[in-house]
Formats: C-alpha cells, structure tokens, sequence
C-alpha cells in the first residue's frame, strides 16, 4: 500500500509538472484528491492491511494529499498571476504611438464679435453693465418715454409674458436701471440678448444688442460723432466713410442712423448694399429730456447721448455672412471658420 501511495504522489507531481492550464490543474486535483479519486480508491484498501500499519498508511496518505494540494494551489495563483501580467502587457500604453490631438473649443462668432465691440468702447472708458432678460413694461418701454398706446410700441414687436412683464426688446432697460442707481457721470455699455417676434434671412427672435450711454455736463452731438466715428473706424478699417441721417426714436432727441461706406463692394453699389454704397450699422441719438425726468436727473444739467447696434450684423458685415440664422444652427463647419 505504501508503494502504491507513493507511485500516486510521484505520478501526481509529474503531472503537475507537465500542466500548464488552470484546467488543467482543477482536472489533476479531482482526478487524484476527489471523493471518487484515486487516492480514495487506495484507502478503500485500508481495511486490507494489518491493523498496527493503518495510522502510519493514514499519516502517509494525509501528507501526499497535503503535498498535491499545495502544489496545485500554487500552480493556481502562478497561473492567474500570468493571466493578469498577459492582461497588463495587453492594455499597456505604447509611449511611441502619436497622441490623439483634442479639437480646441473657441468663441462663437457673435461672442467674439460682442468681446470685440465691448473692447474698443472698454478704450474709452465705458464700462459693461447687465440687467435682465426678463423685464418690466416700464423699463422696457415707459421709462424710456415709450407710454402705453404709444404708436412707437408699433416699432418694436415685443414677446409679452405677462401683463406688465416682456422679454425685453432693447437692452435699454440696463440704461435706466443704472441711471437710477448713479449719477452722472454715467459711462455704460450693456451687451446682450433681446428678443422680438422676427424670423426670416435678416431676423433672428433672439438677437444681440450692444447699447452704450454717456451722459454728463457738456456732452454734445459732437462728442457722439466723435466716439461712434472712432469705434466704426476701429471695427471696419480706418478708410471707411460715415454718414449720420437723421432719424427718430422715442428715447433720443435729436436722433439718428448712421451709415458706413459698404464693406463689400467700397460705396460702387452692390446686392447687400441695395446697389446705395451704404449700409445702415447703428441708432443712436441725444438722450431726451424726458428721460432724464424718469430717473431724477436735472435735463438743465446733464446732456448726453446713447446708441445701439446689432452684433449679428455688425458680424455678418465684417465677415460677409449673407444669412443670419448660420449663427444659430451650431453647424461646426460654420463655427470652425472663425
Ligand atoms: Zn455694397
């Protein structure tokens, strides 16, 4: 019996020495340890032998089943250790491969236009003040000389809300707001989004406003024309040509539009120009006095002039964009070009 637990363990080992799989070993260690394996099938024979041998054949048979346990137990662990170094070389990083280049977010264009525009006001002196989108009839409107009924409501198609509460129309209630809270001398730009009922080739329902309001003692037209002429020079190129045609809005008295020489055909005359040599670019005027009554400053006091413009066309004219809506439909071969 000795003999044939030891021919067990010998030929165990050998063929725990020829495995290579984890199957393998699972099958060698059923085969030989299991409860119908072939070390049970030799103690069923213990009952053969002479009663005296049996502790000595049952301390023998206890250190082979001990033995080819262990042995199988550390082919194990060596096998899963080779499964996960096989699994780290597999995901390893090759340092040598070419890096995967990320695309480089940018501002949209109207962003980079509003940035722009605000810059070159920011020059001279003006500074950026917010309000909000969602705003009062009266800021929007009344406190702009605009009363209820008043056919210049007409001018502006306006998204009511509510009652008394619209989207506002201008960004012209950050004027007043800020009127309320400081005296002059007031020196404001207020960029932003406004909203009217409009939608074809030229009109967005959202468009961006970019108003600007001076206001102290002394201002006259003539430092209107000076800071609006400086800023279009600046935005379109130092050669271009000007004009100031008189005009009317309810908030500003006098009033006008101003024209710049047509950035694409030179003032020749083209389609997007109407064939005049001139595209209309901005409103602007002397605050009225009116005004000035709303917010609890003196009109024998302080003059001043505010203007706005729309960034969308001011982008679309500096960068011979024929269709306002591209700005809106995030098509990213559009967005990629600027
Ligand atoms: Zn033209």
């Amino acid at each position: 019996m000795k003999e044939a637990l030891e021919n067990l363990e010998r030929e165990a080992l050998s063929e725990i020495q020829g495995a290579e799989k984890k199957e393998e070993f699972l099958d060698i260690r059923t085969r030989y340890l299991g409860r119908k394996g072939l070390l049970t099938g030799i103690l069923r024979k213990l009952k053969e032998i002479p009663s005296e041998d049996r502790p000595a054949m049952g301390d023998l048979s206890n250190r082979i089943k001990n033995r080819i346990s262990r042995e199988i137990e550390a082919a194990l662990e060596l096998c899963e250790a080779k499964v996960r170094d096989e699994g780290l070389l597999r995901d390893a990083i090759d340092v040598t491969l070419p890096g995967r280049s990320v695309t480089r977010g940018k501002l949209h264009p109207i962003s980079q236009t509003m940035k722009e525009i605000c810059a070159i006001f920011g020059a001279l002196g003006f500074s950026v003040m917010e309000g909000p989108e969602v705003e009062l009839d009266y800021y929007n409107f009344e406190a702009l000389n605009i009363p209820k009924d008043h056919p210049a409501r007409d001018m502006q198609d306006t998204f009511y809300i509510a009652g008394d509460t619209v989207l506002r129309t201008h960004t012209s209630p950050v004027q007043v707001r800020t009127m309320e809270k400081h005296r002059p001398p007031v020196r404001i730009l207020s960029p932003g989004k406004v909203y009217r009922p409009d939608s074809d080739i030229s009109h967005t329902p959202m468009f961006h406003q970019v108003e600007g309001l001076l206001v102290d003692r002394g201002i006259s037209f003539g430092d209107l024309k000076g800071v609006l002429g400086y800023f279009l020079r600046d935005i379109f190129g130092d050669n271009r040509k000007v004009r100031f045609r008189p005009s009317f809005f309810p908030f500003t008295e006098p009033s006008a539009e101003v024209d710049i020489e047509c950035v694409i055909c030179g003032g020749e005359g083209c389609r997007i120009c109407g064939q005049s040599g001139w595209l209309e670019i901005l409103g602007c005027g002397m605050v009225d006095p009116a005004v000035y009554l709303n917010v609890g400053y003196d009109p024998e006091e302080y003059t001043g002039f505010a203007f706005g413009l729309g960034v969308e066309r001011i982008a679309m004219l500096k960068y011979g964009i024929t269709d306002i809506r591209l700005f809106f439909e995030n098509d990213k071969r559009f967005l990629d070009q600027f």
